[in-house]
């Protein structure tokens, strides 16, 4: 679409109009009225916030479809799309994601005022949609949007799970998982597509037929048949720009029911079956840095990517006589190894289905395929036992025995290549018995494979990937990730939003790089006050939502130190845990020093299997409760874990949060997201040389950001020495009484031993290095105590944060994958 000069105008979202009020919309409150009574069934004086949720979203979603519909008309079937393929998406709540992006805001809460109902109340009750673990299902749904507000037709592919991300209840400090049944009362966005629909097989056995030209055909057959059905879930961008389609699927048997059976009287044996195949689009695997060796995930995995490959290979088809120019239609980008089967998937469907020669199939995959990398932990690094594969997809295996034949057979046409080389490229780990190894799978069968930071992809091509980068130079590229400004500023921080407007004008909504107009008001102390007290209420909201959720009291003038994310060693929680037990520890010992005040906010789900991260939150919760109790570092000195951390409660802490925690071990986050949401609105980062906090540091200048410990190649020497530890703990005597204070159970009196194993894993091998970086760490936060007593230099740091992070913009993002990778044009 071109871009319209009139767009830029239009009446900016409530969260930026100031004053202006808007128009009544008598269509809309009709609107409303009309699905409350005809589609959801009740009337005016019976309804409850539920039902005036479902109507008012089912009166949006009328206008959302009229986009849509023009979105898919008026997008040529001659037009390349992307097809963005991942086993996650961490949407969160897509009511007033989608009011604000229609630009509707003002009218929807006027038409409900006018008939008594609150729109915050009822956005309130939409259940937040996680279809995701965290930062790379978030990533997902923030390309989904910034995809729809480039104009770049697309669709996301992935499963409708029944149950999302558990919810996280904290029972006396531990962690208890409960199912997430966030379809229970319907789901206003999705449409359900009975006529769309595809078969996924698994098991049997390959049959090999004579052509009569020589060649072999391969005939699966297959034991188990599973029915792809798709769900859609209109994606709106920007102004409503464009509308591109979420679609997820969901699984269901072939023969819901064996009458035979049935009529037997097994009543039970009659849907047996159909439990099995329906378990694959049950729940979210909640893994989030491990790969769950069980043969479900691996059905989930071919599932979706073969029902999504199926999908797009029919919509070709419809147009073109044949495969050839695929690449030039369609750019399939796969969001990490999750669905790296596509690249087998992909040639079978070809090559066995359509009868596409090999070596034309090859080329045609290796161009339509790309694959993002997401972590270069072994132990996060996919690999499946050959012989589950055989069992599950016997088929695929013999394609990925070709594929790695040929790809090995090329190599020593190039040349002498040692045993060594093939060990390292072999798509076939033969040291652990044998397994494929999803990674280099997925690299050989792209054209493009991106990294998401500049550190991550520079460490991929020096470790992980490392023989195959030599081999091809040019296939990794570097894109680091975004966010979209839409959901993490204008719709979480609608004040700051407002303010921001009114001080560099209304671009800034439309362009995040306008946030650089910024600069011009920083030494301004009457613009400085304002943003401080947009702040301060941001803060107050959030001390009462801890009120509310925790009991515990904060208030709002101290400094608020959050770390939200996933609870994970590597992103060391304990390392902030530590550091806060050591200044309870030195206000307690010099109670009459000028301390600044802070409040330790912590969220976070640790893997239900992941008994040390469940620790941790543990010792969260056991030292809130003895700090939060003791009158002598009250007002100085409060700790709260907040539960079941998700997209709407990061988007409650975010516009509050002072300081932003970025600890991970130098060289383990491949790029983070949260950082990127909590500079946008204002925090200060504390952070290691790790992930894409080099290029915050870059964008915000060093002097506006607070960089300690060890460097990405420093921690990979540390991590060799045996002693490093112990030779840490022996230097610091603030770090040696910590632990053995959390060690001996000064902080569990009700079990002494709870923390011994937690603190003798730091003291024997540490591989987090967190001894080693608690020094630095402890100096880096007395710095920012310091700052903190000279608030305008505080905030004038934190202005330079907002005003310069404009880049981390997934629509920048996307603008580089759609140039470099997929080569489509941006609207
Ligand atoms: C942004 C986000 C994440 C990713 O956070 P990191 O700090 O980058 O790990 C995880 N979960 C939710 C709900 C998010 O919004």
């Amino acid at each position: 679409m071109l871009k319209d000069a009139t767009l830029a105008h239009e009446a900016p979202p409530e969260a930026a109009a100031g004053a202006a009020q808007p128009r009544p919309d008598p269509d809309m409150r009709e609107a409303i009225l009309a699905k409350l009574r005809f589609a959801v069934g009740r009337d005016v004086s019976a309804a409850r916030d539920h039902d005036w949720y479902v109507a008012t979203a089912l009166a949006v979603r009328d206008r959302v479809v009229e986009r849509w519909l023009d979105s898919i008309a008026r997008t040529g079937p001659e037009k390349k799309h992307v097809y963005y393929f991942s086993l996650e998406f961490l949407i969160g709540r897509l009511f007033f994601d989608t009011v604000s992006n229609l630009n509707i805001v003002g009218e929807v809460r006027q038409a409900l005022a006018g008939l008594g109902v609150d729109l915050d109340r009822i956005r309130a009750v939409e259940p937040d949609a996680a279809l995701g673990n965290g930062g790379l299902g978030r990533l997902a749904a923030c390309f989904m949007e910034s995809l729809a507000t480039l104009d770049i037709p697309a669709f996301g592919y992935g499963i409708r799970y029944d149950y999302g991300l558990f919810r996280q209840a904290i029972v006396d400090g531990w962690q208890h998982e409960i199912p997430e049944d966030w379809l229970s009362f319907g789901n206003p966005w999705e449409f359900e597509r009975p006529d769309i629909k595809y078969l996924v097989r698994f098991g049997g056995s390959v049959e090999m037929v004579g052509r009569p030209d020589g060649t072999i055909q391969h005939i699966w057959h297959s034991a188990e048949t599973v029915v792809a059905v798709a769900f859609d879930t209109p994606m709106v961008g920007w102004r409503g720009r464009r509308v591109n389609t979420l679609r997820l699927w969901s699984a269901r048997a072939a023969d819901p029911l064996v009458l035979e059976a049935f009529n037997r009287g097994d009543h039970v044996g009659a849907v047996a079956d159909r439990m099995r195949v329906e378990a694959i689009s049950r729940v979210l695997y909640p893994s989030d840095a491990t790969p769950a060796g069980q043969e479900l995930r691996l059905r989930q995995e071919f599932f979706f990517t073969s029902a999504s490959l199926q999908d797009l290979l029919r919509r070709h088809r419809e147009r073109h006589p044949d495969f050839s120019n695929l690449p030039d239609h369609g750019a399939i980008q796969l969001n990490d190894t999750h669905p790296a089967i596509a690249v087998a998937e992909l040639m079978r469907l070809l090559v066995d289905e359509h009868n596409v020669r090999w070596d034309e199939a090859w080329r045609i995959t290796t161009a339509t395929l790309n694959y993002t990398n997401h972590t270069l932990m072994p132990e996060a690094l996919e690999t499946w036992p050959v012989e589950l594969m055989e069992r599950v997809l016997p088929r695929h295996i013999q394609i990925i025995y070709l594929i790695n034949f040929l790809h090995l057979e090329s190599l020593a046409k190039n040349g002498e290549i040692s045993a060594d080389l093939v060990r390292q490229v072999s798509l076939i780990d033969e040291s652990h018995g044998r397994r494929v190894r999803m990674g280099p799978l997925a690299f050989i069968g792209s054209r493009r494979v991106n990294g998401v930071s500049a550190l991550h992809t520079e460490l991929m091509r020096k470790t992980v990937f490392s023989d195959l980068h030599a081999l091809y130079p040019d296939r990794i590229t570097n894109k680091t990730n975004g966010i979209t400004f839409r959901r993490w500023l204008l719709e979480a921080n609608p004040d700051l939003t407002r303010l921001l407007v009114e001080a560099v004008g209304p671009q800034v909504l439309d362009d995040a790089e306008a946030l650089s107009g910024l600069e011009r008001v920083v030494g301004d102390p009457a613009f400085r006050d304002r943003f401080v007290a947009v702040r301060r209420r941001n803060k107050e909201r959030l001390a009462q939502e801890i009120a509310a959720r925790t009991g515990v009291k904060v208030d709002p003038a101290a400094l608020f130190d959050v770390q939200i994310k996933r609870i994970h060693e590597y992103k060391r929680q304990h390392l902030n845990l530590l550091e806060t037990a050591a200044l309870y520890a030195a206000i307690k010992a010099e109670p009459n020093r000028d301390w600044t005040p802070r409040v330790k906010i912590f969220a976070g789900k640790a893997a239900s299997s992941y008994v040390v991260a469940k620790l941790i939150i543990k010792l969260a919760y056991d030292l809130a409760q003895v700090i939060n109790n003791d009158p002598d570092v009250r007002g100085r000195l409060a700790v709260a874990f907040l539960p079941n951390y998700n997209v709407s409660l990061a988007e409650i802490i975010i516009p509050a949060a002072d300081l932003s925690e970025q600890i991970s071990t130098a060289g383990l986050e491949a790029s983070g997201t949260g950082n990127m949401k909590l500079a946008l609105n204002g925090a200060i980062t504390i952070g290691t040389l790790d992930g894409a906090n080099v290029e915050i540091r870059e964008q915000v200048g060093p002097e506006n950001i607070t960089i300690f410990g060890l460097t990405a190649p420093e921690a990979l020497a540390r991590k060799a020495e045996p002693d490093h530890a112990s030779r840490a703990i022996a230097a610091s005597p603030r770090l040696a009484s910590v632990l053995d204070a959390i060690g001996s159970g000064a902080f569990s009196p009700d079990d002494p031993g709870r923390f011994a194993g937690l603190v003798g894993g730091l003291r024997d091998h540490d591989p987090f290095l967190v001894t080693d970086d608690f020094d630095a760490y402890w100096e880096a936060q007395r710095g920012l105590d310091e700052l903190w007593h000279r608030p305008e230099e505080w905030w004038r740091k934190s202005l330079l944060n907002v005003a310069r992070v404009g880049w981390f913009s997934s629509d920048r993002t996307i603008r580089e994958y759609a140039e470099e990778i997929w080569r489509v044009p941006v609207g």
